[in-house]
């Protein structure tokens, strides 16, 4: 029997969970639990929907068993068991791609516990055992396997026999440490306590041998040991409790046993609903970003139970897109067990529970932002992007279940501010939304467009996120105010003015810096929303500068570009210089216009065409 070794960075990885991702040790018995659970869920399933297979419910539970002379601590299945091939795909390799290594050493470094996205919860058994045995027997296969290891070392996996379909696990319990006891895990009463704290909602039972001293027959001194097995767990799923009965740390611990996610969520919703269609669900909203949330990989999803039996896993047609962070479960009556992942999409009581969802989770989003307006924050640090691709896609299609829901930041409020809070505090002569996009709060602080704008004491809100841009050039407008960037070339200030004489003297000068600089801009014009700088860009037509930024990011052939407006400040001593050089060199007037149309690119975060030109041309002014 070869040893084989695990993947490289499993090893890595196992010593890395051992010691630092689980702040508790007890945890490791939540999640066996919740892979026997997972198992049995799965041959249940199809018992019911089988009628070649004998149905007897009593034939599905998990029995823990402790031996404390061998320090074996024992958790058993009935589940469906797994094939050698399974024991091997399964339990041989920690994290099933690479890249998922690196990941994780950054999560671990900021201390959260992620381990369970990556499919290695049952790992944690390492933390409180040297040796770890798996002996299985897959549903409809004739073998049975033996999987056996210490760790980091690798693992063998040979024949076995085992009678029935199932899984055994099998612990070897650490010797206490100075600082662990170790010991406790092989207590029947330590042991009832971490299932009830972490298990109790497991809807299979949870057997274990508990020892109990009684006294002897005929005697008033003398005790025996009563051995007497019992069920550890209440077996009442959460989701059919009593919403008064049950507490925060319920639903957080439910989170975790379901894996759901290994961060504290940052809201539950608890839903009875007895109407059109009658279902319970458990609905979270988590705090942190999965880790592959915003890539292709995610599969959004609830879980779907048909009268308490899992039925999917990962149903997506219970949530919108724009939602689908959410993670939660949903258990109906009205639902047939052997519905299909195609009925399942036309079925009108999942398209009503759908619904009554959606509208749930808009309405707990809205009372967050009401009454914690920190925890809102949180949550819309972690997936307000995801809300503004909702906007954004389906031509704005669910903007006003979303529209509420967004923040941005406030040029005046110096924080992130709601669309209503904005349109609340306008001014009687602003028209419009105005909006200022760039790569950070601070470089957008130092756009010479905003000045005016700011001066006139009309606040700005700061895009900064890549889609914020398209979503709002999807909504167009909020409660009939319409946005406007500040750099859009027509800014329509309320005291706009007429074409002065300034206008007119000014028509030869810019015409001949247009032809200097071709096409690269649409016009060339006196600005009317510098104040200080001496030039900026704005931009004519639907694709800002931004946007250009953006769409030339993407991975597409075709270049988009903005159509440019170089503006110039007539209160400006450059402008003074430029009408002088009109005067007397136009050789000088062609270089002083290809300076300023490059700083303004700088300006705009925009790379130069040739630096090194740029350069040469400011030394030129030097000597
Ligand atoms: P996760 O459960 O998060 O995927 P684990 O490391 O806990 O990660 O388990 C890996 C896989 O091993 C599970 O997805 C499941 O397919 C299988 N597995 C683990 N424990 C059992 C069990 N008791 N019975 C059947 N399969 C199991």
């Amino acid at each position: 029997m070869a040893k084989r070794q695990f993947k490289a960075e499993s090893k890595r990885l196992i010593d890395l969970m051992i010691n630092s991702i689980y702040s508790k040790k007890e945890v490791f018995l939540r999640e066996l639990l919740s892979n026997a659970s997972d198992a049995i869920d799965k041959i249940y399933y199809k018992a019911l929907t089988d009628e070649n297979i004998e149905f007897n419910k009593d034939d599905y539970y998990i029995k823990i068993s402790v031996d404390k002379e061998k320090r074996l601590l024992k958790v058993a299945d009935t589940g469906i068991g797994m094939t050698k091939e399974e024991l091997d795909k399964n339990l041989g390799v920690i994290a099933r791609s690479g890249s998922y290594s690196f990941k994780m050493e950054n999560e671990i470094e900021e201390g959260h516990e992620i381990i369970g996205q990556f499919g290695i919860g049952f790992y944690s058994a390492f933390m409180v055992a040297d040796e770890v045995t798996v002996i299985s027997k897959a549903f409809g296969s004739e073998q049975s396997h033996r999987w056996k290891s210490k760790g980091a070392d690798g693992y063998s996996i040979d024949e076995f026999d085992k009678q029935e379909v199932g899984t055994e696990v099998i612990l070897k319990i650490k010797e206490n440490t100075e600082e662990e006891n170790y010991d406790e895990f092989l207590e029947e009463y330590h042991l009832r306590s971490i299932v009830k704290r972490y298990s109790d909602y497991i809807r299979y039972p949870i057997k274990m041998d508990i020892t109990t001293k009684k006294l002897k027959e005929g005697s008033e001194d003398e005790f025996e040991d009563l051995v007497e097995e019992q069920i550890l767990n209440s077996m009442v799923p959460i989701w059919r409790r009593n919403k008064n009965e049950l507490k925060e740390e319920d639903y957080e611990n439910f989170y975790a046993e379901k894996r759901y996610g290994y961060d504290k969520p940052i809201k539950y919703i608890h839903v009875s609903a007895d109407g059109l269609v009658s279902y319970n669900a458990i609905l979270y909203i988590p705090e942190k970003i999965p880790f592959d949330y915003y890539t292709k990989e995610y599969e959004k999803g609830l879980e779907l139970y048909s009268n308490g039996v899992l039925i999917m896993n990962k149903c997506p047609d219970l949530l919108p897109d724009y939602f689908s962070f959410v993670k939660g479960m949903v258990d109906s009556e009205d639902l047939s067990l052997n519905i299909s992942r195609e009925m399942l999409q036309s079925n009108r009581q999942v398209k009503l529970i759908a619904k009554n969802i959606k509208n749930k989770i808009r309405s707990e989003l809205l009372n967050l932002l009401k009454n914690d307006r920190e925890k809102y924050e949180i949550f819309y640090k972690s997936f307000g992007r995801q809300l503004k691709f909702g906007i954004y896609n389906e031509f704005g299609l669910n903007r006003e279940d979303l529209q509420d829901l967004l923040m941005f930041y406030s040029s005046i409020e110096k924080k992130m501010v709601t669309l209503d809070e904005y349109i609340s505090r306008m001014k009687e002569d602003q028209k419009y939304i105005y909006y200022a996009s760039g790569e950070s709060i601070e470089k957008i602080d130092k756009l010479p467009q905003i000045e005016l704008i700011s001066d006139k004491g009309y606040e700005i809100l700061y895009l900064t996120d890549d889609v914020d841009e398209f979503a709002i050039g999807i909504m167009m407008n909020y409660k009939e105010k319409e946005f406007k960037s500040v750099s859009d070339s027509n800014l329509e200030l309320a005291d706009k003015e007429e074409e002065d004489e300034e206008d007119k003297s000014s028509k030869d000068l810019f015409k001949f810096m247009k032809d200097t600089l071709g096409e690269k801009v649409v016009d060339v014009r006196l600005s009317k929303r510098l104040k200080t700088h001496p030039v900026c860009l704005s931009s004519e037509g639907a694709v800002s500068i931004e946007m250009e930024k953006v769409l030339n990011n993407m991975p597409t052939d075709q270049s988009i570009v903005a159509k440019k407006v170089l503006e110039i400040n007539r209160n400006h001593d450059v402008y003074k210089a430029l009408k002088e050089a009109y005067e007397k060199d136009k050789d000088k007037l062609k270089s002083y216009t290809n300076l300023l149309y490059n700083q303004a690119l700088l300006i705009e975060g925009l790379s130069i065409e040739d630096p090194l030109e740029f350069s040469n041309e400011i030394c030129k002014l030097m000597i």
